[in-house]
């Protein structure tokens, strides 16, 4: 009677099977010690690894914050919830997606400053040119 696969046994836990299905087994656990033990390790598993990271970040992916909220935390000018959201989300979770999307809006911003200095200082040249003139 002892017949069930594990993803049979998970699929019980996840509240996925047919009714009749899920009567069968709730049948067989009240005569079945080892099933019983059985089904309590998959429960332990499949909840750790439910929270696992890599399980996180593939929850989390689905709500990663928008370029725009990126440059927005970047320059400090986001709300702190949402702050504190995308702090974890780069940090905690790791994700790869938004990291990348985060140095790539580092280096865009270093690129557009060192443009300005140059401009910046070619206008203080041509003022001393001006002035000696
Ligand atoms: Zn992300």
């Amino acid at each position: 009677m002892n017949t069930y696969t594990d993803e049979e046994l998970i699929a019980y836990l996840q509240e996925q099977l047919s009714s009749e299905q899920a009567t069968e087994i709730e049948e067989n656990l009240r005569n079945s010690p080892e099933l019983t033990t059985r089904l309590a390790a998959l429960a332990d598993a499949s909840f750790r690894d439910h929270h696992s990271v890599g399980q996180i970040w593939r929850r989390e992916q689905l709500s990663c914050p928008s370029r725009s909220q990126l440059g927005a935390w970047l320059l400090g000018t986001i709300d702190s919830k949402r702050a504190k959201y995308i702090d974890f989300h780069l940090n905690t979770v790791g994700c790869r997606l938004c990291n990348a999307n985060l140095d790539d809006l580092k280096s865009a911003s270093e690129e557009q400053k060192s443009a300005h200095n140059r401009r910046q200082k070619y206008f203080q040249t041509s003022i001393g040119y001006l002035k000696k003139s």
